[in-house]
């Protein structure tokens, strides 16, 4: 189905696009498209007005000070991907899609969407970050538990834009998922970030928000099977043609052992 019609307008700065967006009736930003186009070619959504953000200058900068990845809203998941300074990030962003996607998908794209499946809202929860929003008040910093309220909705309003994205780069990190095919969106998903002695363990998946389990970081023999397990009781899935709630839960425990493995440490055991 071809997108119904809409007006389009190419915004040259962030306060462009806000007065553009706030102009309109039902306006919408347009960054990949990855997401954005197929939904207007079902018809899932009509906006009159479309805000292309892609031009503009200063938005797909990375940057770490005082231990935090700073990060434009336009970084494509393939930017995202190649990056060192943030090695959790950078493996759960190679994680999306197929290469065509990841090299026209954006971070903040990918954030507002907030699909709950998508790997990049889950390393956002893990590592206990934000995203830095303009609108026609000015700017504010909606923190990740209070971004994310449902699935595909987010705390925006319709004239707001994510402009930067903010993410703490943990001590240690692990990722996991699992997908049907190569390229699928993941049926379970895994983001853990260990902060000094705090550990923040993200599922993607099983909720309509990517889901938390915040402990202390254990340690000694059976820490890691303790927290597999913990937040395997902790999550609630649901059944769908992806696979049913249990399947899901077993997933949950898989992924987060081997998304833990080189976040906690054992003991290794005494030979028998
Ligand atoms: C075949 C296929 C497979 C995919 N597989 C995966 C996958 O495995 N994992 C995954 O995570 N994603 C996957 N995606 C989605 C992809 O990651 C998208 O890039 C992402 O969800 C949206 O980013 P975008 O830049 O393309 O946003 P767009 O499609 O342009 O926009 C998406 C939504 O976000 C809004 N928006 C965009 N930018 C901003 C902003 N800066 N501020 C506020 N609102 C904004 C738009 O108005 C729109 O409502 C897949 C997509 C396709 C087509």
């Amino acid at each position: 189905m071809k997108c119904p019609p809409f007006e389009y307008h190419r915004a040259t700065s962030v306060d462009d696009a806000v007065a553009a967006l706030a102009a309109a009736e039902d306006s919408k930003i347009l960054a990949g498209g990855q997401s954005l186009v197929p939904v207007l070619a079902l018809r899932l959504a009509r906006p009159t007005v479309l805000v292309d953000v892609n031009r503009i200058p200063g938005l797909d900068g990375l940057d770490v000070r005082d231990g935090v990845l700073h990060a434009g809203a336009l970084v494509r998941h393939a930017a995202l991907a190649r990056q060192a300074l943030h090695p959790l990030a950078a493996a759960a962003a190679a994680s999306i899609g197929h290469a065509a996607i990841r090299s026209r998908g954006t971070l903040g794209g990918s954030l507002a969407h907030a699909d709950p499946a998508a790997e990049l809202p889950a390393v956002l929860r893990a590592c206990d970050g934000a995203v830095v929003v303009a609108g026609p008040d000015g700017t504010r910093r909606v923190g990740a538990d209070a971004l994310f309220v449902g699935a595909l909705q987010t705390d925006l309003a319709e004239p707001e834009m994510i402009t930067g994205v903010e993410l703490g780069v943990p001590d240690a990190w692990g990722f996991a998922e699992f997908a049907r095919r190569h390229g699928d969106f993941a049926v379970v998903s895994v983001a853990a970030a260990r902060f000094g002695d705090r550990l923040r363990v993200v599922v993607g998946g099983v909720a309509g928000v990517p889901h938390l389990l915040e402990t202390s970081a254990p340690s000694g023999t059976g820490a890691l099977d303790e927290v597999a397990g913990a937040l395997a009781d902790d999550v609630d899935p649901s059944s769908d043609l992806h696979g049913s709630a249990g399947h899901r839960r077993a997933l949950t425990r898989e992924l987060a052992r081997r998304a833990l493995a080189d976040v906690i440490t054992e003991p290794a055991r005494e030979p028998t």
